[in-house]
């Protein structure tokens, strides 16, 4: 720990270390089917492999603001091409990152609650057409202020491979700026609906300074899981669950009812939560 060095050169540290980790990793490779069943949201984008175009962006922020978080801010954490989270420095390997998606609908801001209590982070990834009527906005805001970054999730939950770029500019964008609008800041992390990006939509959330978050696993939407205390067996015991698993969940009512188990067995087994603002490319 250096908490005692200064914190200037905490600063210097880390600007060294983004820049030297900030290429985008955008590569999408065969997820994991869990057990051949059909799934409704799937990380697959199978066989698509994008070679990374580093567009490095060294327009270095020399504001010199206090920096907020310092000790939150000290491990580094990246994404990887099969989406699970590993350290770049000595930090825990063995975490796994929450996400919750479809969000602000029923239960979002209880699940935030719940998480809170149990000090577990997660991004909450948001859709668009949540957020149309004051009650959806005001989740939004009770979620970010419990501490939960934002992710987005698109507007209205389209397949992105089915729809224009133009269309595709309008579902993405537009959450950005809605998001933005009602808690003071963009959504760090982008996932596509059903976890199927397009050449575009990566560009476009890079360009708008999101990290393309995709997932190991996740049961949900998963008839058979579709209950609390199934999905809480699955969620714990999966043959997926391993260090640096990102989890997908949704706002829904059996993982609602659930919600608190998962995270209670996930660290029966000593799994610590990460806190998605530890990865890199989300403090800059
Ligand atoms: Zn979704």
């Amino acid at each position: 720990m250096r908490f005692k060095e200064s914190s200037r050169f905490h600063l210097i540290l880390f600007c060294s270390l983004f820049i030297l980790l900030s290429a985008c990793g955008a590569t999408s490779n065969e997820s994991t089917s869990n057990d051949g069943t059909k799934k409704n949201e799937t990380a697959s984008d199978s066989t698509e492999v994008e070679k990374d175009i580093d567009e490095e962006e060294n327009d270095v922020d020399t504001d010199v603001d206090e920096k907020k978080d310092t000790e939150a801010k000290e491990a580094v954490y990246k994404v990887t091409p099969e989406w699970f989270v590993t350290p770049t420095n000595d930090a825990n390997e063995k975490v796994v990152l929450l996400t919750i998606d479809d969000a602000p609908d029923k239960h979002a801001v209880e699940m935030a609650k719940t998480l809170k209590g149990l000090d577990a982070p997660a991004i909450f990834f948001v859709n668009g057409h949540f957020l149309q009527d004051e009650e959806g906005r005001k989740q939004l805001q009770e979620i970010n202020e419990l501490g939960f970054p934002i992710g987005n999730h698109t507007m209205t939950h389209t397949d992105l491979t089915t729809i224009s770029e133009e269309e595709q500019k309008e579902e993405i964008s537009e959450v950005n700026r809605l998001v933005e609008e009602i808690i003071g800041e963009k959504p760090k992390f982008f996932r596509a609906p059903f976890g199927k990006n397009t050449d575009y939509s990566k560009k476009l959330a890079e360009e708008e300074g999101m990290l393309l978050m995709n997932w190991m696993y996740g049961y949900d939407w998963d008839k058979e899981y579709q209950e609390a205390d199934a999905l809480t067996d699955i969620m714990v015991d999966s043959p997926l669950l391993g260090e640096g698993a990102i989890l997908l969940m949704h706002d829904r009512d059996w993982t609602n009812d659930a919600l608190s188990d998962i995270v209670t067995g996930l660290q029966d087994k000593g799994y610590e939560m990460l806190d998605p603002l530890l990865i890199e490319n989300v403090n800059e």
